[in-house]
């Protein structure tokens, strides 16, 4: 086994390297429940957005798109943006010193021959010093992917607790202002920019760079630690998320909707996979043809996302939010701009403050081309803030999108769910 220290040692982002044990927090053990460290409530109270950054810098192959820069390059971004606590102290907010997910939190989610399997593989590639391969080697892991793997879960479990933490406080501050005609203030959404990616991964199979479900142990981990019973994950991923699909494919308390190119890898999330026994319906697949790109985007959510959100209530939004679907991405076909990135966040972020306390936490998975990714990053947060994007690329080199056939694709999705 590895050993906990490994799993324990908490990563500084900023700075690569383990932060000490006075800013870390109180060690967290495999089998601990809350992995979290909270934020003082008068940050819960003024913060706006609130971000983790966990960068796997060694889990990393030459020449593979997954790979270390990626973090990185959203980082400059913001840097270069002024999306940073040092510029905007009164709204943003880095989480430092969380911990690892604990392996309950994980076991919600994987087998534990699965997770056995993971440490395993990354072992000996440890000891090897080669990295190690799976599915036909489109996913390597490498010594530290486990680890790294475990910290990319524990930003995404601590962004959880934080989020709760900040809502219930507004609402216990509302409720005892009410009478004084006092105002709870805003909302605080967070932002996990975290890899490994987390939502092709299934209970108990690596796929698509993919190794442990972020979306899926946050969302199972929301219900648990929290007792919000009824969780919403929207993927808007170029690919379909069809681990986390996987993982609740049968329950009617998660409601997954994903919207993915159509025929893309894994070739799942057709319109008809609408969940199993008593979660059928809680699964909502719009694969869209190549090419479709921000009115597309604009559209689902409008047609689909928010009136299948109102209509399940959910008590958290979790967003599995891949930038792979930006026109510049190498790995896929189609024509999001950074500026539909803005749009979704802002809508995303005001779905949750109508619906459920504001409380909604965005995961990276994909997103390929280091420029897209970081500038998509950027006006993420600006949508969050509620402020307008900021586009750097030239929309005059995009085609026309396949209208008619997004029709035909979002009239088929609201036929069979009834929306
Ligand atoms: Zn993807």
């Amino acid at each position: 086994m590895q050993t906990q220290a490994t799993l324990q040692t908490p990563i500084c982002c900023r700075s690569r390297q383990p932060v000490c044990r006075a800013a870390a927090g109180p060690v967290v053990t495999a089998a601990a429940a809350a992995p979290s460290v909270l934020l003082p409530p008068e940050t819960l109270r003024s913060a706006r957005l609130l971000y983790a950054t966990a960068g796997a810098p060694a889990h990393t192959y030459p020449g593979h798109k997954e790979c270390a820069e990626r973090v990185p390059a959203i980082l400059t971004a913001l840097e270069h943006s002024g999306m940073t606590p040092y510029e905007r102290p009164e709204e943003l907010v880095q989480l430092e010193g969380f911990s690892a997910a604990p392996l309950e939190a994980v076991l919600a989610v994987h087998a534990g021959k699965y997770a056995e399997a993971l440490e395993k593989l990354s072992r000996r590639a440890a000891e090897s010093g080669q990295p190690q391969f799976v599915e036909q080697e489109t996913t390597y892991l490498t010594g530290s992917t486990y680890s790294d793997a475990l910290l990319a879960t524990g930003a995404a479990l601590a962004l959880v607790d934080n989020v709760v933490a900040a809502s219930r406080q507004r609402e216990a501050e509302a409720a005892n202002s009410s009478s004084s005609g006092g105002s709870s203030g805003s909302s605080l959404a967070a932002f996990a920019i975290c890899r490994p990616p987390g939502h092709h991964c299934t209970p108990s199979m690596p796929m698509g760079f993919c190794f442990l479900g972020n979306a899926a142990i946050a969302a199972r981990h929301a219900q648990r630690a929290h007792g919000l019973q009824r969780v919403l994950i929207y993927d808007f991923d170029v690919h379909h998320g069809n681990g986390t699909q996987d993982a609740f494919e049968d329950d009617p308390d998660v409601l997954f909707i994903s919207s993915h190119q159509s025929g893309a890898y894994p070739m799942t999330g057709k319109v008809g996979e609408v969940g199993t026994g008593a979660g059928e319906g809680a699964t909502i697949n719009i694969p869209l043809p190549g090419d479709s790109g921000h009115n597309a985007a604009l559209e689902v959510f409008e047609t689909i996302v928010a009136p299948a959100a109102q209509r399940f209530k959910p008590d958290i939004i979790l967003v599995s939010a891949g930038f792979d679907a930006h026109w510049r991405d190498p790995l896929a076909g189609l024509q999001f701009r950074t500026s539909t990135y803005n749009a979704l966040s802002a809508s995303l972020k005001q779905l949750a403050d109508q619906l459920c306390g504001g409380r909604i936490v965005f995961l990276l998975e994909g997103g390929y081309d280091l420029k897209a990714l970081g500038d998509s990053v950027v006006n993420t947060f600006l949508g969050v803030l509620g402020e307008g994007p900021v586009d750097p690329f030239n929309p005059d080199l995009l085609r026309d999108e396949p209208t008619d056939k997004v029709q035909h694709v979002l009239q088929e999705v609201r036929r069979i769910h009834g929306l």
